[in-house]
């Protein structure tokens, strides 16, 4: 096997904006793992929140191209994936992008040699995923009014929240849509804040809110949770399922994204322990190409939510894979491993 890495710098259709950043290109990587005239395909979004960048991940990858070249030139069974991930030099595995575009390279090329999609090697029988929501950033009220009407398609919103006027926001966006809403707060509020804010927020339908605190503070989410009626999802305070064991009982629920766990294998690993300890489960992403984006959704049919929409923020994206259909529901493809093709036109 090798590998051949590219960047991929991806336009977002509008600037997006959350609590604490603001983003107009996605500086993403794109890894190809070559074998037998079979190419898989992985990408990561480096996460500057966990401190990671481009070049990063980048010499990561370089090191993993190096160590791979050292090994038997055999692509592991589906079943031994883990066997070869675990084995990788512990400097590639700590850059958690650069792993996580390793491991979606190699779970496609694995399913490609196969001869079959990933969600049948997951043990889906039928591929029925949720529906996906679709994210409005922090914009002026009337963009985020114009945001929401543009995304008629889409019928769960997720509205990023965060600013010194989210009652004013939530208003605004239930003043021209009676869809389905949750927010995300992205770490913002402190213990007090969320409780004040997120009982203002009830009266407007909200499905639940997610990481309405900074990470670390567990007693914190505790005493939020006891004090409003909403369910309490974290995303910014699980990376790992090292992370999972702790918030049972703290929250109602957590976002998995490839993106933090490193890949498919151990995000697999977190949906069983998270079900495990009575928490739901939510797909997330990052603004993401269709090649993470698609990947993610081969898991989705074993979560309750998906937010798996970084692929529809974007105006460049060079695959297709993972479609939504009418409904808004998640359409996974039938073809072997991730089952992308290049985007035409
Ligand atoms: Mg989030």
């Amino acid at each position: 096997m090798r590998i051949t890495l590219s960047d991929l710098d991806l336009r977002l259709r509008r600037t997006f904006r959350i609590s604490r950043a603001a983003l107009d290109v996605a500086s993403n990587v794109l890894v190809a793992l070559g074998h037998r005239g079979l190419t898989g395909l992985g990408e990561c979004h480096p996460s500057d929140y966990y401190g990671e960048d481009r070049p990063l991940v980048r010499r990561a990858l370089e090191v993993l191209g190096g160590w791979l070249a050292g090994q038997p030139d055999v692509a592991p069974p589906f079943d031994a994936i883990g066997d070869l991930l675990d084995a990788l030099p512990p400097e590639v595995k700590a850059v958690r992008g650069a792993l996580a575009a390793f491991d979606i390279a190699l779970h496609d090329l694995v399913g490609q040699l196969a001869g079959k999609p990933l969600w049948e090697l997951f043990g889906i029988e039928h591929p029925a995923a949720p529906v996906t929501s679709y994210t409005i950033g922090i914009a002026p009220l009337a963009d985020m009014q114009d945001h929401v009407r543009e995304a008629e398609r889409y019928p769960i919103l997720k509205i990023k929240l965060g600013t010194d006027r989210d009652a004013e926001t939530l208003e605004a966006i239930r003043a021209v849509t009676d869809r389905t809403l949750r927010v995300d707060a992205n770490a913002a509020w402190s213990v007090e804040q969320a409780i004040e804010r997120i009982r203002a927020l009830e009266p407007y339908g909200i499905e639940f809110v997610e990481q309405p605190i900074p990470p670390g503070d567990i007693a914190g989410l505790r005493r939020i949770r006891a004090a409003v009626s909403l369910p309490i999802f974290v995303d910014e305070s699980v990376t790992t399922s090292a992370d999972i064991p702790a918030l049972a009982g703290a929250v109602d629920g957590i976002n998995i994204k490839l993106g933090k766990s490193g890949g498919l294998r151990e995000a697999r690993r977190m949906i069983q322990l998270a079900r495990s300890l009575g928490l739901k489960i939510m797909l997330g992403c990052y603004v993401e190409s269709s090649v993470a984006i698609t990947a993610a959704a081969h898991l989705s049919p074993l979560a309750d939510y998906a937010d798996l929409d970084g692929n529809l923020l974007i105006a460049n994206d060079p695959y297709e894979g993972v479609t939504v259909d009418a409904a808004g529901h998640l359409v996974l493809p039938d073809r072997p491993g991730l089952g992308l093709r290049p985007r035409e036109g």
